[in-house]
């Protein structure tokens, strides 16, 4: 496994790639490696000659301050795992290797898609996501780029981006990876306490009710959101920021629930923002 630390070293590699005709995936990531961020991985090396990942913590995609600084790393643990996991090359920049004149001044913005859900709550982080998932398809090229459906609303934007700009890349989206327990694996999971760990499993335990009472006949948006609301609330290191259920593609809430809906939930338990999320329409 190649680990390479800037720039120009990667675009040798990658023109090296290129010369030897060899399909590329890549999987961008903030670290803290879990079994979620192998699955991608996983899916890459079966779709991929190559497999490529990049470990980078984007300062941009931050609006707050405090959880850029308790985001957790541990690089040599990453880098393990990844060698465990067959890749082929992993890319490790600095901030100063990516922003070298600091905060750029290229914009980048998708009000329409992002004026809802997380977008709503965390002012600036899809700008910053943007930014730099179309920094790393510029430096790496690849031939398909796999992100996760757990981060919902930022698979939908870096889709739409894509697909505007004509970026060759194909972007593919991965399923959820789950804990045992049922909650959406994350790299600040382990923030939680025992007690707190405990407490999180209420979400996707909402989750799975809300879809219950869609199979029972249930259709009306307010009404499931109360019902989801209450029972994650019942942990009561639980604070639930938002509930939504809007359409899978354009994202716009719904006034009746259907097969093309997803239910989106955000949630802090002891402080730690929490996301998740479920395909109500879909047979598991
Ligand atoms: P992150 O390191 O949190 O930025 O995540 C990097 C990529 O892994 C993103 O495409 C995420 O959507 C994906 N990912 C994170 N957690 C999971 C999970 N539990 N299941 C599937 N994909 C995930």
């Amino acid at each position: 496994m190649r680990v390479i630390q800037n720039q120009k070293e990667l675009r040798l590699q990658i023109q090296a790639y290129q010369r030897e005709g060899k399909t590329t995936g890549l999987v961008p990531t903030m670290g803290y490696l879990h079994e979620g961020h192998i699955s991608l991985v996983n899916q890459s090396k079966t779709a991929c000659g190559i497999t490529m990942v990049s470990i980078f913590v984007n300062p941009l995609q931050f609006n707050d301050p405090e959880d850029l600084r308790k985001y957790p790393r541990d690089t040599e643990r990453d880098l393990n795992m990844l060698e465990k996991a067959g890749v082929d090359l992993v890319f490790l920049p600095t901030a100063d290797d990516m922003y070298p004149f600091g905060e750029p001044l290229l914009k980048m913005q998708m009000p329409d898609l992002t004026s809802q859900l997380c977008g709503k709550y965390r002012p600036g982080h899809f700008d910053g996501v943007l930014f730099v998932v179309l920094k790393l398809l510029q430096l790496f090229s690849p031939d398909r780029a796999f992100f996760g459906k757990k981060d919902y609303q930022q698979l939908a934007v870096i889709k739409r981006m894509a697909y505007e700009l004509s970026v060759p890349t194909e972007i593919v989206g991965c399923s959820l990876i789950r804990e045992a327990d049922g909650l959406a694996m994350s790299s600040r999971n382990v923030r939680l306490s025992e007690k707190g760990r405990k407490h999180a499993t209420m979400i996707y335990r909402a989750l799975k009710i809300v879809k219950k009472s869609y199979e029972e006949g249930k259709r009306d948006p307010g009404e499931l959101k109360e019902i989801a609301w209450d029972v994650i609330e019942t942990g009561s290191l639980n604070r639930v920021e938002y509930i939504e259920f809007v359409n899978r593609t354009t994202l716009q809430p719904v006034s009746t629930v259907s097969d093309d809906t997803v239910v989106a939930v955000a949630a802090y338990t002891e402080g730690v923002r929490l996301i998740d999320n479920l395909e109500i329409g879909d047979r598991e």
